[in-house]
């Protein structure tokens, strides 16, 4: 199969983790008999530097003329970088707003895994954390309070402020679709959350989410409170599979799940449209505090690639062998910096990519 993966390397630790999870595609591809053919695009306080902008419309036809783009991350420290004295719609950030919108990228899907090797980092008691966890938050990205109408008036001398949260049943209904066909590929279970007891967005959204369950006969449909999932999610995170909800929750409890795997550095992301297109990049920043230096964790970066290779091309067996061998990496006790404990093997961001090439196809 050909696969034509846009790679966005950024800024900060950006390019070295891109390269290690370029690596470990390049082996996928030449173990299961793939083609890949990259284009490489600039973003952020790369592209500024060059371009003068974040992002360009050639950089977004580019993206566009892909399947799927890799990214690493985009961002300085805003402290001491220049691009920080530049007007907002012109800073690194504004690069990814701009893709994300340009690509109608509507749904966001974030893993929260506990891997049993690093369940020292869980701030959960053991009785909790021990069970382990593999969950998936799939958050309505581009609708909801974050897109409604706002407004701040003073009447009578009192300040006062609007946000309007709206939800069609078409914005309801491509997301539901993504998350019950995701959950297919999972433990098939999907937990819908919402505020159907207050909410008239929440209550539109649980009966659009029931219609699009009676589509998948075999994924079983649970409803949840937010404020209810919220406590769930350090009560019992073992009880999730798949999370469904709009952007606001999406928002909030996204964070939460991934505070409880305690590693930031293992955390994959993806952002797809209505067709297979994604894309797909950790979950942390570009960690320019450690730039350079080869010790950053390029396993956010691969899972992120093996999401892609899941999502984007429904490539199950090569995302499972990426995902055997970081779990295989990290039972045999090799650690970069960020996860490392007593007892295991440091080793840089290079040789963690090394490791898990050498892990394909052995
Ligand atoms: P950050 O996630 O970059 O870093 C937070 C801490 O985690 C730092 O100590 C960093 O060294 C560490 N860390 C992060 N990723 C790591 C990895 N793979 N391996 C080892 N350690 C890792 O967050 P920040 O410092 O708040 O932001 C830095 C820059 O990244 C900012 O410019 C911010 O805007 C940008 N950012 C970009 C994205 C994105 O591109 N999607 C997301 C978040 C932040």
């Amino acid at each position: 199969m050909e696969l034509k993966i846009a790679c966005i390397a950024g800024d900060g630790i950006g390019p070295e983790i891109v390269r290690e999870a370029r690596k470990v595609l390049d082996k996928i591809a030449e173990c299961y008999d793939h083609e890949i053919k990259y284009t490489d695009i600039l973003m952020g306080g790369a592209s500024i530097d060059v371009h003068g902008v974040p992002l360009t419309k050639e950089a977004v036809a580019a993206a566009e003329a892909a399947d799927a783009v890799l990214m690493g991350s985009i961002g300085g420290d805003a402290s001491v970088s220049p691009w920080y004295k530049l007007p907002p719609n012109l800073r690194p950030e504004a690069g990814l707003l701009g893709i994300r919108k340009a690509l109608n990228l509507f749904a966001n899907l974030r893993p929260a895994v506990l891997y049993s090797e690093l369940s020292g980092a869980c701030p959960l008691k053991t009785e909790i954390s021990g069970k382990g966890f593999d969950m998936l938050i799939m958050r309505e990205l581009t609708g909801g309070l974050y897109f409604g109408e706002r407004k701040t008036v003073e009447e009578n001398g009192i300040r006062k402020a609007v946000d309007t949260l709206v939800y069609d049943e078409n914005e309801i209904r491509r997301i539901a679709v993504k998350g019950f066909d995701i959950a297919k590929k999972r433990k098939k279970k999907v937990t819908s959350v919402d505020k159907a007891n207050v909410l008239d967005s929440s209550r539109l959204w649980r009966s659009v989410v029931e219609e699009v369950a009676k589509g998948y006969p075999d994924v079983t449909l649970e409803h949840m409170l937010v404020d209810n999932c919220a406590m769930q999610l350090v009560k019992d995170p073992a009880q999730f599979d798949v999370i469904l909800t709009e952007n606001m929750f999406g928002d909030i409890l996204s964070d939460e799940a991934s505070m409880v795997t305690g590693s930031i550095g293992m955390l994959a992301s993806a952002s797809l449209n209505d067709t297979k297109f994604g894309l797909y990049e950790p979950s942390h920043g570009s960690a320019p505090d450690i730039a350079g230096k080869d010790i950053a964790n390029p396993i956010a970066t691969i899972l992120s690639a093996a999401m892609m290779l899941r999502y984007s091309f429904d490539l199950d067996k090569e995302a499972d062998a990426v995902e055997t061998a970081v779990k295989e990496a990290l039972k045999e006790g090799y650690r970069t910096a960020d996860i490392m404990s007593e007892g295991c093997r440091k080793v840089s961001c290079t040789k963690m990519g090394d490791l898990l090439v050498e892990k394909i196809c052995k």
